[in-house]
């Protein structure tokens, strides 16, 4: 969006004059955790926690990692409804819950999300298999609901290092330097040719990681779990027979079992065969192993409403008319009009609304 608008500016439309807060805070955003970040990120989370829709998913998580860096806290929809501008569907909120505690964080409360194949088994806090269609990678939002159904706040995947090394890949450009370099043979090399290794960020995550624990069999791991968690709701013969019934189904070539069922319409497509789906195997089987088991938090990333306009990107005002000279594209204007996306979005479709309600207010004829 910057580079659209200097852009503009360049076209000599304007000068673009950059306040002394605006480079205070892109400075802050490349240092690395410290009190004062600490103290903004719970002012947002607190925020978030105001505007959190308590009807369709109960009260809000005590605590959520952040998705976002310090510097985008929200304040334009603030200043922008200071305006005139009028500020809808702010409870359209888009959390991930596949987060990790980042081990090297970059802005405060930092989290990861996991972007997940579909093999890893998913549990409540309790210990339960979550019902599909919570499923990885699935629907955030039904999943949302069921985790935070159980009154905590966090869940668990459990896998093996053949899903590790096949499926996990984690969100973010620092996460991903092959794919951000563009050298197609270092994709395939760091995720097809590395024995039985993840790709390098991945294998970090996995053993500097708070949230991951690795363990020759799953008695040993269920300890780590409730370790890890500080209590013992997980117990190991109830999770053992889980695992054992979805194991019992891999060699069957019919089974109504609907992750497996998902993992082999996956392998129907090559690329997914190739890079992102690990070959059916039984997870109770060492042969497989180590077991890993993930935490996974809240991850607070974005809202879906934002600052209302009409098609051509021009801001309403509370009394339903364009307020004239301001527009609003890109996510503060809910993606476009307020809530282009409805409640529920569609994964990685974010950056198509940036774009097309930017687009929309670079053409219109009210821009003098
Ligand atoms: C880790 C991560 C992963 C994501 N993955 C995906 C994905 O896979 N697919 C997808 O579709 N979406 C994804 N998203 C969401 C998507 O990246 C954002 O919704 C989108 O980039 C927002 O674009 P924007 O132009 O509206 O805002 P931004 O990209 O935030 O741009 C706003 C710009 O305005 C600048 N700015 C702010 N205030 C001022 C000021 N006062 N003066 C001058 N400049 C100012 C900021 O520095 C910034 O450069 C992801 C987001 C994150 C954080």
């Amino acid at each position: 969006m910057r580079e659209m608008v200097l852009a503009v500016a360049r076209q000599g439309v304007f000068t673009p004059l950059w306040s002394a807060r605006i480079l205070e805070e892109w400075r802050r955003a490349a240092v690395k955790l410290g009190p004062e970040g600490v103290a903004q990120a719970e002012a947002e989370i607190a925020l978030l926690r105001a505007a959190w829709p308590q009807d369709r998913l109960g009260p809000p998580p005590k605590h959520m990692l952040s998705g976002v860096p310090a510097h985008v806290d929200g304040r334009m929809l603030k200043i922008s409804a200071a305006a005139g501008g009028h500020v809808i569907n702010r409870d359209r909120m888009w959390h991930y819950t596949e987060g990790v505690k980042n081990w090297d964080p970059i802005w405060p409360a930092h989290g990861i999300r996991i972007l997940p194949g579909p093999s890893p088994l998913w549990f409540d806090a309790t210990g339960r298999r979550l019902p599909p269609p919570c499923l990885p990678g699935f629907d955030t939002l039904a999943t949302l609901r069921e985790i935070l159904a159980t009154g905590q706040e966090y869940s668990w995947f459990i896998l093996t290092q053949k899903v590790i090394k096949k499926e996990f890949a984690l969100s973010g450009s620092e996460q991903n330097p092959d794919f951000t370099s563009k050298r197609w043979r270092e994709v395939l090399r760091g995720r097809v040719l590395t024995g039985r290794n993840a790709p390098a960020p991945v294998e970090a995550f996995k053993t500097q990681g708070e949230d991951f624990i690795t363990a020759p069999d799953l008695g040993q791991l269920v300890a780590g779990m409730n370790r890890l968690a500080g209590n013992s709701l997980l117990d190991p013969a109830r999770l053992h027979a889980q695992i054992a019934a979805r194991d019992a189904q891999v060699d069957n070539p019919f089974t109504k079992d609907a992750q497996l069922m998902a993992i082999h319409a996956a392998r129907n497509y090559r690329g997914d065969r190739l890079i992102r789906t690990a070959r059916p195997h039984k997870f109770l089987d060492p042969q497989n192993g180590p077991l890993i088991a993930v935490r996974l938090h809240i991850l607070t990333r974005k809202t879906l409403g934002g600052l209302q306009t009409d098609l051509d990107s021009r801001m309403i005002g509370a009394d339903g008319a364009p307020l004239p000279g301001l527009f609003a594209a890109g996510e503060v204007a809910g993606f476009g009009g307020g809530g282009y996306h409805g409640y529920n979005a569609l994964e990685g479709t974010f950056l198509g609304g940036c774009l097309f309600s930017g687009r929309n207010a670079g053409r219109s004829h009210h821009v003098a």
